[in-house]
């Protein structure tokens, strides 16, 4: 199964496809996650990539696609993945097309409110990409899962975080439309607990 998660920044894309994908025994597939293995590693594409990150904007198409298609290469994909940030244009949805079939895009739906409250709060494990928010961390820098050290992404301060939802709005949300006429998108709401969220998942997919 090649899936999709899409939706505004905090709206639980991350959450939700590392447990799907632990449970469907496929890949999670984080653009995010990858690019900032590139800027942890100082490799020329994290160095391009870091000044679009830190500002909150899209880092340029053709290095994205580029990345992903060799990662679609590796053997661990063979019976599927999970895409978590990614596509994030329509440009990216159409090089995609050329090189694998999607079969649901799975729409998180959050208000913008939601998702600054979310995001400011958030720390993500550098371990095991696990994301937590620091009103139920017992300490704010060990991961409750894995004991690994959780950090505050630079790009979940405040006015990050309204550039990213802006530059969702600007750039991102036409994929809604753009798989909705593909008839591939199902949307789940992204609002509540995590737990009510994943079961909305699970149900729209026919796993539950
Ligand atoms: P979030 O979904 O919480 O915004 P991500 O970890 O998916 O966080 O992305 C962090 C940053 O990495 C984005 O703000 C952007 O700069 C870059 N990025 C990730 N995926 C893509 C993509 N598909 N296209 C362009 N930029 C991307
Ligand atoms: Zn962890």
């Amino acid at each position: 199964m090649n899936l999709i998660f899409l939706g505004p920044p905090g709206a639980g894309k991350g959450t939700h496809a590392v447990r799907l994908a632990h449970e469907l025994n496929i890949p999670q597939i984080s653009t995010g996650d990858m690019l900032r293995q590139h800027v942890r590693e100082k490799t020329a594409l994290g160095q391009e990539a870091s000044r679009f990150m830190d500002a909150g904007e899209l880092v340029p198409d053709d290095v994205i696609i580029g990345m992903v298609r060799q990662r679609l290469q590796q053997p661990d994909c063979a019976n599927g993945y999970i895409f978590d940030g990614f596509p994030r244009t329509v440009a990216q949805a159409e090089a995609l097309s050329s090189f694998t079939d999607i079969d649901a895009v799975i729409n998180l739906i959050a208000d913008d409110e939601v998702i600054i409250r979310r995001l400011s709060g958030r720390r993500v494990c550098s371990a095991c990409s696990g994301t937590f928010h620091i009103s139920r961390l017992e300490n704010p820098t060990v991961c409750p899962d894995c004991g690994g050290t959780l950090i505050h992404r630079a790009d979940d301060a405040e006015e990050t975080v309204l550039n990213r939802l802006e530059v969702y709005h600007r750039q991102t949300e036409a994929l809604i439309a753009y798989y909705r006429n593909k008839g591939l998108l199902l949307d789940v709401q992204g609002g509540g607990g995590v737990e009510e969220n994943y079961a909305g998942v699970k149900r729209a997919l026919k796993l539950a």
